[in-house]
């Protein structure tokens, strides 16, 4: 990690806490697990981001449908999803301080050899180059092992251990014989979910990167086996990209990379992450994969359903899947990093500035009355914000100096703020002013509204 990005990423943690955006779980009982909570900033930006993904995939498509399954799902479902064999990491603690690594990341970072799943090579490497904890800096480990990354937990009436969903496409493929028999549904199509993951990581960290319990949007496209299969690839490919430009995201910090052969899955056809230049270095951010038919295959297995589609012709065939995976709190993560800058003004100020596109901005409008002890200038702005509200996000303040609150919306990423002045009540017309601009425009009350619909989407 390079030094002055470490630096920003701390300057964004630093912001997001101090505005409202993103707080430390537990803060009062010392923390916990490195999850985090959404503030009330925080939470509006995520909730705009998932209705923006949803618009996209859902609304504005023919093609797509969606759904919301459970959390807790039948076990089989995990054992015909191969989440129970195979869903592991190779995690190795140290004696001495009995902390808990993943032993192939460590391996790698501190060796620069990759020994992907070979546990022996690397039980023998940790001995014969006496590899130090990099917490007690001691060389002291246990063996080398799997750990299902599951989290498990019980359900009254129920036998077996049930598990909190590691993704939520479980659900999708359980009920795609609803949703045909239900919706009319033709192939190609698609099943859109947004919901709650979770991941027993052994390593969490680098903010909301990585978390335990995470929010996924993702997509399952079913297609004929018999589909030129490489274009619709290539144009979810685009729109997954599209998206991430949507938050704000740069051309020049989004990279594809494709899984090797050796790497794929042994279903998979073809596997591309999309990876972002965060802070802290490229990392993944979207999936694509095309999957086979290995999943309805794998379900109409251990369920004994026949899960075959049958399509206009009367021909009967499992659908292959094309499955865009997208994070929420990826997305939010990535919102936040494109978005953050400090803009030297006049002299030796700086602005710290959030240029959030703003159909994503937690709070579209700001509304302020230039004083806050005239109670005609307070009764005007409250006016304007009980009209604007109705259709934006706003927010009214009435703290300290205009400029103050200024910095303070700029921080938290608000597109326009409006004050309202002694001129106010006699020329019915406001100050707006452009957050990225910082220009000031005289506007009448009566427009603000139309401008506000044309200017914010
Ligand atoms: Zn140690």
């Amino acid at each position: 990690m390079k030094e002055n990005t470490s630096d920003l990423m701390q300057k964004i943690v630093s912001l997001c806490k101090r505005r409202g955006y993103i707080f430390p779980a537990c803060e009062i009982y010392g923390g916990f697990a490195n999850a985090y909570s959404y503030g009330p900033y925080g939470t509006e930006l995520k909730n705009n981001i998932k209705k923006l993904w949803w618009k996209k995939f859902v609304q504005e498509r023919e093609d797509m449908v969606g759904m919301d399954g459970p959390i807790l799902l039948h076990p089989k479902l995990w054992e015909a999803s191969g989440h129970l064999s195979g869903f592991n990491d190779v995690m190795v603690d140290c004696r001495e301080c009995k902390k808990r690594f993943r032993a192939d990341n460590m391996i790698t970072e501190i060796t620069g050899k990759d020994l992907e799943g070979d546990l022996e090579g690397m039980n023998k490497i940790l001995v014969a180059e006496k590899i130090k904890c990099p917490n007690c800096g001691k060389s002291n480990w246990t063996e080398v092992r799997y750990l299902n990354m599951m989290f498990k937990t019980e359900m009254n009436g129920i036998d077996e251990p049930v598990y909190l969903r590691p993704e939520t496409a479980g659900a999708i493929f359980a009920d795609f014989k609803n949703v045909v028999d239900s919706m009319r549904v033709k192939i190609p199509f698609g099943i859109a979910q947004i919901g709650k993951a979770f991941r027993n990581e052994i390593v969490a960290g680098n903010f909301i990167f990585r978390l335990r319990e995470f929010e996924q949007m993702e997509i399952e496209y079913f297609i004929s086996p018999d589909e030129k299969w490489q274009k619709l690839f290539d144009s979810w490919l685009e729109q997954q990209q599209e998206f991430v430009f949507a938050l704000g995201a740069k051309k020049k910090d989004i990279k594809l990379r494709e899984h090797s052969k050796e790497k794929l899955s042994h279903y998979s056809r073809k596997t591309v992450d999309i990876e972002y230049n965060f802070p802290f270095g490229w990392s993944e951010l979207y999936g694509l994969a095309h999957r086979g038919d290995f999943d309805l295959t794998q379900h109409a297995k251990f369920s004994g359903q026949d899960l075959n589609y049958t399509d206009s012709e009367n021909k009967k065939y499992i659908p292959h899947v094309l499955e865009p995976t997208f994070g929420v709190d990826r997305s939010v993560l990535v919102a936040l990093c494109a978005a953050y800058e400090e803009e030297k003004l006049d002299g030796d100020d700086i602005r710290v500035v959030m240029h959030l596109p703003k159909a994503i901005a937690p709070i579209k409008v700001a509304i302020f009355p230039l004083m806050k002890n005239k109670p005609e200038l307070v009764k005007k702005a409250k006016e304007i914000f009980d009209l604007l509200k109705l259709d934006f996000m706003c927010e009214f303040d009435d703290n300290g100096n205009v400029g103050k609150r200024y910095r303070r919306q700029d921080e938290i990423g608000t597109p326009y703020c409006v004050t309202v002045d002694f001129d106010s009540l006699e020329d019915k017309a406001v100050t707006v002013r452009d957050r990225d601009t910082m220009k000031q425009e005289r506007m009448k009350i009566e427009e603000l509204g139309e401008y506000f619909k044309k200017n914010i989407n």
